[in-house]
């Protein structure tokens, strides 16, 4: 395998591409993980209320962005492993306790068929043993939401609602995997479904999550041996953003995008 960032240099990230990795730690928002000088209880940026609390242990830009890509688009399918341990490592740090079980946002089945497998299963899959917990689909597609993209917020929410249900026997409590966490309006219909099915609490975990704006790289997520402790990205260099599709970001100036 070759570096999960760029195709070229050692897996899972070369030296290069781990200097681009921008790792989201303390102090952060407590429900969600955005990055925030303060520690809020909630913040501008949380998902919607069906999901109690999320956490991810990367920003979607550079090296991961590039990796996710490979794992949706490129049949990457290892970078699934890769990821998870830096996403069990996010989770470990979360005031939530173990789940019951671990499942994912299903893919509609015209992209499972056209991708060949679905990243969100791989990851779980790849999360759950990790944890000690079971993996159980719990969800399935019974609608379509139409192209994603350049929907904002609401009306990302209102186009998902009524896309997933419950699939088989819900546990309790659910710990919901995906690849990013962007507006988080997806997450929240598959945690309404889930908690209408008899979920009492429902938690995200993604391998990256949305961010407009990013200064400091500078990381040792990964190592020649794999995963390296106390990576730092100076919080106050990173913003969370609703609207990924806002696109550009100006280094300089750490902004919402919305
Ligand atoms: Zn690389
Ligand atoms: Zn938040």
């Amino acid at each position: 395998m070759r570096c999960a960032g760029c195709g070229r240099g050692a897996w899972p990230f070369c030296p290069e591409c781990v200097r681009g990795i921008v790792v989201l730690s303390p102090p952060w928002c407590r429900r969600c993980g955005a990055p925030s000088t303060r520690s809020p209880t909630t913040c501008r940026d949380c998902p919607p209320e069906a999901v109690a609390l999320s956490r991810a242990p990367f920003g979607f830009v550079g090296p991961v962005r590039r990796a996710v890509h490979r794992l949706k688009f490129g049949g990457w399918r290892p970078v699934a492993d890769a990821l998870s341990i830096a996403m069990v490592r996010a989770w470990e740090g979360a005031p939530w306790g173990p789940p019951d079980a671990v499942t994912w946002v299903p893919l509609s089945r015209r992209r499972l068929a056209t991708r060949g497998y679905d990243q969100a299963r791989a990851l779980a899959t790849a999360v759950a043993p990790r944890l000690g917990v079971p993996r159980v689909r719990l969800l399935r597609r019974v609608g379509d939401a139409g192209p994603q993209a350049r929907r904002g917020g609401t009306e990302r929410r209102q186009a998902m609602r009524g896309v997933f249900a419950a699939a088989g026997e819900v546990p309790r409590r659910i710990l919901l995997v995906d690849d990013v966490l962007t507006t988080g309006a997806t997450a929240g219909a598959c945690a309404e479904a889930l908690r209408a099915a008899g979920a009492s609490d429902v938690a995200l975990l993604t391998a990256a999550r949305s961010i407009v704006s990013v200064r400091a790289a500078g990381t040792s997520a990964y190592t020649r041996r794999g995963l390296a402790s106390g990576s730092v990205v100076a919080p106050g260099n990173v913003s969370p953003v609703v609207d990924a599709s806002r696109g550009r970001s100006d280094p300089r100036k750490p902004t919402l995008g919305r």
